[in-house]
């Protein structure tokens, strides 16, 4: 067999981007090995969603009618069940928060081997995959063993599948056990707190750079001095310096403002996945190299503690 099955995801009665992407990954691959694309979704209102998912590319959609939100132990024995059936090649899931839940316990249970946050990949009768280390400083082709393989695929690194397909949907029976003692009871929002970052039109947004937290307070200076609104990269928040409403990135908010100052910020693809919509990216830094001057517009390469108090007494 040369298949390729791809796992789709929603959250709260919404197929995720990332479900029309996995499509798109797995179509390319299962074009190199020369098999069908089959889709498993899981959970939810899947007949909709099956319907929803059936674009070009796609040659079979399973669906497991079984609970409404994600739950681990639901998505672990569907995913076992349906690779027992269909024996893929690879196995490809998205490298989400889910993703990441439950794809290390699948691949473990299928003595799979495992490569998370993927790039690209090719194959050519063996998987080789591309992914990112060091904050996107490196990049790495990983030669994966194995007869049959286990990918997670980043989000927005494949374009979202289009077009109307003409896929095979059926049933699955995954005969899930629900007696697993875990209960999904309900999903929510962590509280959007005193501030919504994702409204406001001019963001000064502090990263690791900035060192210790009584140092905060030279940015707060800034934004006061320049009526901005203050965001920061998760390790700001994780450090509890800043509440989680303030985090800009894939695990925080999505950010569009007008201008967008990154200070001490090195610009990993997770936070980059949050603000590359705004309109003018402006980046301070000492590392000439960090990533952020990429997708910057404009950048000071420069200490921080000796340009932010420049930027104060400017905008004074
Ligand atoms: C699943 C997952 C989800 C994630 N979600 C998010 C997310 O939502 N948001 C997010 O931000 N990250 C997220 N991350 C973490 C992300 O990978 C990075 O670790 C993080 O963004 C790095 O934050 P940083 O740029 O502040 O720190 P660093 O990468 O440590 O960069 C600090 C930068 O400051 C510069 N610097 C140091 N001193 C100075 C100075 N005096 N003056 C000027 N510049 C200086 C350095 O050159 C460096 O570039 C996630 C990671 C994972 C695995």
């Amino acid at each position: 067999m040369s298949d390729v099955l791809a796992v789709t995801e929603h959250r709260r009665g919404e197929l995720r981007d990332v479900s029309y992407e996995v499509i798109s990954a797995g179509r390319e691959l299962a074009d190199a090995t020369g098999g069908d694309l089959h889709l498993a979704v899981i959970s939810g209102d899947v007949e909709a969603f099956a319907d929803d998912l059936d674009r070009e590319g796609v040659d079979y959609i399973h669906t497991v009618d079984e609970g409404e939100e994600f739950n681990h132990d639901i998505c672990v024995q569907a995913i076992e069940a349906l690779h027992a059936e269909l024996d893929p090649q690879v196995l490809l899931m998205p490298n989400s928060v889910n993703g990441l839940d439950y794809a290390p316990a699948v691949a473990n249970r299928l003595d799979l081997p495992l490569v998370t946050d993927a790039v690209d990949f090719n194959y050519d009768g063996g998987l080789t995959v591309t992914r990112e280390m060091y904050g996107s400083k490196v990049e790495t082709t990983v030669e994966v063993g194995g007869d049959r393989q286990a990918v997670t695929v980043r989000d927005a690194e494949w374009p979202q599948a289009e077009g109307v397909g003409d896929a095979e949907i059926s049933a699955f029976d995954a005969d899930i056990d629900t007696d697993t003692g875990s209960t999904v009871t309900g999903f929510e929002e962590v509280g959007s707190g005193d501030v919504d970052i994702s409204e406001a039109d001019f963001i000064i947004s502090i990263g690791r750079g900035i060192e210790e937290e009584e140092n905060l307070d030279l940015i707060r200076d800034l934004v006061e001095a320049t009526d901005a609104t203050l965001a920061s990269s998760r390790p700001i928040v994780d450090n509890g310096w800043l509440p989680k409403n303030r985090q800009v990135g894939q695990s925080g908010k999505v950010v569009t403002p007008d201008v967008y100052l990154a200070i001490g910020i090195s610009g990993a693809v997770q936070h980059v996945a949050g603000m590359k919509g705004s309109d003018t990216i402006i980046a301070v830094n000492t590392d000439p190299n960090a990533p952020i001057f990429d997708i910057a517009d404009y950048g000071i390469v420069g200490d921080l503690f000796e340009v932010v108090p420049e930027l104060i007494e400017e905008f004074e």
